[in-house]
């Protein structure tokens, strides 16, 4: 036998037996950003890859290791496969003037791919569902983002998700504070894992995002960015705040959290749950104020999050909230020559009715088709033999109760299937 040819490790095929809880979750998630008057914009999945390494910065985790990366051998173009949309995004509001008609409330959703070791909610083609506000300062929007957050985790009916809230400051407090942190990660040079001391002069911050369990307790004792901040950026985050307790949202303070990507600024935050293992950030967010200029735009501040999309999945299957399945309202059952003849005409029929079909092809018994037909989940059987094709009529038989088959005309049959939707 020929060799079989199987996916590519860390991107997943999605089946149909899990599609249905993907579906349910994007109808919410439309629903929700629907609620909030959010427009959506869709972007190419591949970009240049100028345009990560000058947003999310090139001494980073994504930038550094975890990019797809080609070269386009027709014009020796350098292209990547998006890590994150926050970029494309920005990248197609300043493209297109956008922000001329004033501020923007977008979303985008899709793959991202990052080329990172696979494990249980990290894969290397991940989906995420991102919301950026271009052209807003703030902090009123930035509450509207955690706000709406609370309420899309109440609507997906998952519990156990925490929030947990810092601010970066302006560019010149963190200029400070990166001072104070280099004399201090200095001093305890010997202690520093390889990334870290790498770190330590090209992207110093990023040193307390270290995950190395070794390196928690010189993080715990570092300097903290609070101490050094500007009081825009205090004045913002207490803003914010207020408006947080005022919407009834808990929060935490986290004052090690600074985010992997360079362009945050000002406030951040992260929506984190004990409940999926080391992979426990659900959603990740914040400030970007000087993003829109830093690939070319006119400066406009602005803020965003993005949530991966696997995780909350298995935060719902692992949930009491209950995903309807989606069964056809109709298995069509026919046999005989002049039953096939009319069965597909019947189908679509009950089509134009608004009631979905399964049509049974390929032919068998009565009885193979009925068992076909009580799988499928659909609520009717509709049966057509000869003696109903030569009439101009069907046999309903209800499957999920019981109840007799009646023989009817097919506008009697539309009532009949119509009349059990409404109960
Ligand atoms: P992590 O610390 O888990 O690596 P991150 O800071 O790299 O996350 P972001 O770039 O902020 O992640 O992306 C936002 C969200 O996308 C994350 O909070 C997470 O839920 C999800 N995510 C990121 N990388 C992956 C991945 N490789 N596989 C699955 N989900 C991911
Ligand atoms: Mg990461």
């Amino acid at each position: 036998m020929t060799e079989k040819i199987n996916a590519i490790r860390g991107m997943n095929d999605i089946l149909p037996d899990e599609a249905g809880l993907w579906e349910h979750f994007e109808d919410a998630v439309r629903d929700w950003l629907h609620a909030y008057g959010y427009r959506a914009i869709r972007t190419p999945i591949l970009e240049r890859t100028e345009l990560f390494v000058r947003s999310i910065g090139a001494v980073t985790d994504i930038v550094e290791k975890e990019m797809y990366t080609f070269v386009d051998e027709l014009n020796g173009e350098s292209l990547t496969l998006r890590p994150e949309g926050t970029a494309s995004c920005v990248r197609a509001a300043i493209e297109h003037n956008l922000l001329y008609a004033g501020p923007q409330r977008l979303w985008y959703w899709g793959p991202m791919f990052r080329h990172e070791r696979p494990q249980k909610g990290r894969y290397r083609q991940f989906h995420q569902v991102g919301v950026e506000a271009l052209g807003y300062a703030g902090p009123d929007i930035d509450a509207e983002h955690i706000v709406m957050c609370a309420r899309l985790w109440r609507n997906l009916g998952v519990e156990g998700i925490a929030l947990e809230l810092n601010t970066l400051g302006g560019a010149e407090a963190r200029t400070r504070y990166r001072a104070r942190l280099v004399k201090y990660l200095e001093r305890h040079h010997d202690a520093l894992d390889a990334d870290s001391k790498r770190r330590l002069h090209s992207n110093p911050l990023r040193v307390l995002d270290s995950k190395n369990p070794d390196m928690q307790g010189l993080i715990e004792g570092a300097p903290k960015l609070a101490d050094d901040l500007d009081e825009d950026s205090l004045r913002h985050f207490e803003d914010l705040q207020g408006k947080l307790r005022a919407a009834g949202v808990a929060f935490e303070l986290n004052p090690r959290l600074v985010r992997g990507l360079d362009y945050y600024n000002g406030a951040v935050y992260e929506w984190v749950t004990g409940r999926l293992g080391a992979q426990g950030t659900v959603c990740a967010g914040g400030r970007y104020d000087g993003l829109i200029a830093q690939i070319g735009g006119k400066p406009a501040p602005a803020c965003g999050f993005a949530m991966g999309v696997e995780r909350l999945l298995d935060l719902m299957k692992g949930g009491t909230a209950s995903v309807p399945r989606r069964v056809p309202d109709v298995y069509l059952v026919h046999q005989g020559e002049a039953a096939d003849r009319v069965a597909g005409t019947v189908a679509e029929h009950l089509r134009d009715r608004e009631i979905s079909v399964l049509l049974h092809c390929g032919g068998g018994s009565f009885k193979s088709q009925l068992k076909r037909a009580d799988a499928s989940g659909a609520r009717f059987a509709v049966i057509v033999g000869d003696d109903e094709a030569q009439a101009g009529e069907v046999s309903v038989k209800p499957l999920r109760e019981l109840a007799k088959q009646a023989r009817v005309s097919l506008e009697e049959a539309v009532d009949l299937i119509k009349k059990d939707e409404m109960r």
